[in-house]
């Protein structure tokens, strides 16, 4: 860090932002979110809020949130959820609360999730949310990555390419879209949008007293 006796640009308080990455199932969605979390020291994982009771070896906060139902459904009464859904009996939200909080701190999240998660996160929060969008180099390449494992039947590659189909329909919805064809590369790609989108004046929330301080 060196010299501490004068502010550095670099270290100007700034306010974080919602990173989206959604893709297909095949186009490497996966390998970049962890590649963007083991190598980006200021974003993690937004940690949704469940019902759903833990298994062996999850940590309440780091894995979910584990709520009760009437807490849940406490937190959906005052509105605290960007989004939320009710999986195999359980319900899943992400919470407005905790995030706005670590936003407003400089956090950074990143979300893993589909398009239409996208939109409501979007729907609720447009000048936080920077949406992503991986696309496969090719239909044939798609393919191939998806027949990995040689037991699934024609009808499951068949159903997984269909959603891989549907899910691609909706690259409009993004601001951003990357052909992921070599994922170092892409990886690259990824890393510069955020650099950006982490310079936006308006998210330099430190501009105004450090620009005060060279006018002086
Ligand atoms: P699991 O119980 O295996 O951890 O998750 C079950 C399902 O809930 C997964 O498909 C996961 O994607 C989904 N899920 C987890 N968190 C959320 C959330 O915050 N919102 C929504 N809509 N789904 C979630």
């Amino acid at each position: 860090m060196g010299d501490t006796s004068h502010t550095s640009a670099d270290h100007l308080h700034r306010r974080g932002l919602m990173f989206v990455l959604s893709s297909p199932s095949g186009a490497g969605k996966t390998t970049l979110s962890r590649m963007l979390l083991e190598r980006d020291s200021e974003i993690r994982l937004s940690v949704s809020a469940t019902t759903r009771p833990p298994r062996p070896g999850e940590i309440d906060g780091v894995h979910y949130h584990f709520v009760s139902a009437d807490e849940f459904q406490r937190m959906i009464d005052e509105d605290d959820f960007y989004e939320w859904a009710e999986v195999f009996g359980h319900r899943y939200g992400t919470p407005k609360g905790r995030i706005r909080a670590a936003l407003k701190e400089g956090q950074d999240f990143l979300f893993d999730i589909d398009w239409q998660g996208t939109q409501q996160l979007y729907q609720k929060d447009q000048q936080d949310v920077v949406r992503v969008f991986i696309l496969p180099p090719s239909i044939e390449e798609l393919h191939r990555r998806l027949q990995n494992r040689a037991t699934d039947s024609a009808e499951v590659i068949a159903a997984r390419m269909e959603r891989a189909r549907a899910e691609i329909s909706h690259w409009d919805g993004y601001d951003y879209v990357i052909v992921n064809d070599d994922v170092e590369v892409c990886f690259d790609k990824v890393r510069a949008i955020l650099d950006a989108e982490r310079m936006k004046r308006a998210r330099q929330t430190g501009l105004i007293p450090f620009v005060r301080g060279l006018m002086a």
